[in-house]
């Protein structure tokens, strides 16, 4: 019997689970997989939770639950990997692997900048990026009668780049609903040299935060978070004063990259861009927000990129070349508030353009262009995710490369 071992059901380890139980003989191979947490989040969801717009019990389910027949779940913190043994050491037991899938995903790290952790942490200095995070600033924001808030990006990588748009986006839908806009001024601050990191998409959400009267900071790297005088200091002395913070705090891959002396400086994982192998290791693939591949960090991604880890599993087993398929395909929906949304859909050459999804000209979903369709395609994604993505169902229409069908090149 040969064993696969999983570390992580996040999104990727729980699809990669699913997917390859149907496809690896049950008397050849043995599948585990192995998580902290007993909770699988809907991460997408932490946007929404803070405008009261969904509630917990709409992003949280238990995990086990989408773990297939036939695969050992075992719930237990991962304390260090050794490649060169082939074996996965967790608190108080070791497993041996012939292949190794790392899907440990990434978290926020706070801690990395002066301050940002402190004494207002969820106080006044929030995150949305963790269900905690989520919760404490939707029961601050319930009560809050306005002030400075400041929206604000630490650095890239983050996971899902354009959440923190979103977010600013939705905070000025829910302070008009509330009926208390003139009382929020919103600033948007981000180490970026425009609105977003690609440059067509960067000119249109530009123009939206002008209309929607959000103050845009650029080219501001942090240094500091001053929890005496409330304010965000960067290292070329610029000060952004707030009442309110929402940052998005660095993103790092686990702790347990670091200890196995497996990672960059951020603990991503070195993989190929396009086989998603290790690429120190080549029983060992990295797949979702653990990979450093240049592609986005999002749940998308590693549904495009579980497809094709699955054929090249399936090829290394049977000592075949791998296929080089992977294309840094990514799709995302934009929330822009007032019950719209924009989508784009991009890989690692081509940067999102205008046109219509899936399909040339009757759509019906519309690229880089707000509409009522594409928000509603965005909450339908919470039921894809649970009910599709994570059981490894394909999404008709929506293939693992991108298909350049009714963009505008
Ligand atoms: C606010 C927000 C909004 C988002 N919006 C979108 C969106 O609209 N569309 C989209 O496609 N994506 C979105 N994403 C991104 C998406 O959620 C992630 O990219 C996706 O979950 C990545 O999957 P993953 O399996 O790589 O990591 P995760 O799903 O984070 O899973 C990693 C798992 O590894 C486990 N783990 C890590 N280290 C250890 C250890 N040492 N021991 C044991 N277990 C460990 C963790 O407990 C976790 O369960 C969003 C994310 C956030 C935070």
């Amino acid at each position: 019997m040969k064993n696969l071992l999983i570390l992580g059901a996040g999104t990727a380890g729980t699809m990669m689970a699913n997917q390859l139980r149907s496809k690896l003989k049950k008397d050849q191979w043995q599948i585990t997989i192995v998580d902290q947490n007993k909770t699988h989040y809907y991460q997408p969801g932490f946007l929404f939770l803070p405008f009261d717009i969904y509630t917990e019990d709409q992003v949280k389910k238990v995990g086990k639950k989408f773990i297939p027949n036939g695969v050992n779940y075992v719930q237990k913190k991962i304390d260090r990997i050794f490649p060169e043994e082939n074996k996965v050491k967790l608190e108080d037991e070791t497993i041996n692997y012939d292949i190794l899938i790392i899907a440990t995903g990434s978290k926020i790290a706070p801690e990395e900048v002066e301050g940002m952790k402190g004494k207002n942490w969820h106080k006044n200095v929030f995150d949305f990026y963790t269900y905690e995070g989520a919760l404490a600033l939707r029961n601050k924001l319930r009560d809050w009668q306005g002030g400075k808030m400041v929206v604000h990006l630490t650095e890239m990588p983050i996971k899902c780049p354009v959440a923190p748009l979103e977010f600013a986006f939705l905070a000025d839908s829910y302070f008009k609903e509330k009926g208390m806009r003139d009382k929020v001024e919103l600033t948007y601050v981000t180490p970026l040299s425009g609105a977003f990191t690609k440059e067509k998409s960067a000119e249109t959400l530009g123009y939206l935060l002008e209309e929607k009267k959000i103050n845009l900071e650029i080219d501001f790297a942090i240094e500091s978070v001053d929890n005496e005088n409330n304010k965000i200091i960067d290292y070329g002395g610029k000060e952004v004063e707030y009442d309110l913070l929402v940052t998005i705090p660095t993103n790092m891959g686990d702790d347990v990259i670091e200890r196995s002396g497996m990672g960059d400086d951020l603990n991503f994982v070195p993989t190929d861009h396009h086989t998603l192998q290790s690429k120190d290791h080549e029983n060992v693939f990295v797949i979702g927000d653990a990979t450093d591949v240049p592609a986005s960090k999002a749940g998308s991604v590693a549904h495009f990129q579980s497809e094709t880890l699955t054929d090249n599993i399936l090829l290394y087993k049977d000592g075949k070349p791998l296929k080089e398929e992977f294309d840094g395909h990514a799709n995302c929906f934009i929330e822009t508030g007032d019950n719209k949304a924009l989508l784009i859909d991009f890989n690692y050459k081509q940067e999102p353009v205008e046109g219509t999804f899936p399909f040339s000209v009757i759509g019906p979903l519309k690229l880089l262009k707000e509409s009522v369709f594409n928000h509603w395609g965005k909450l339908a994604f919470r039921w894809i995710y649970w009910n599709m993505l994570l059981k490894g169902i394909p999404i008709p229409f929506v293939g693992r490369n991108m298909s350049t069908k009714g963009k505008k090149l």
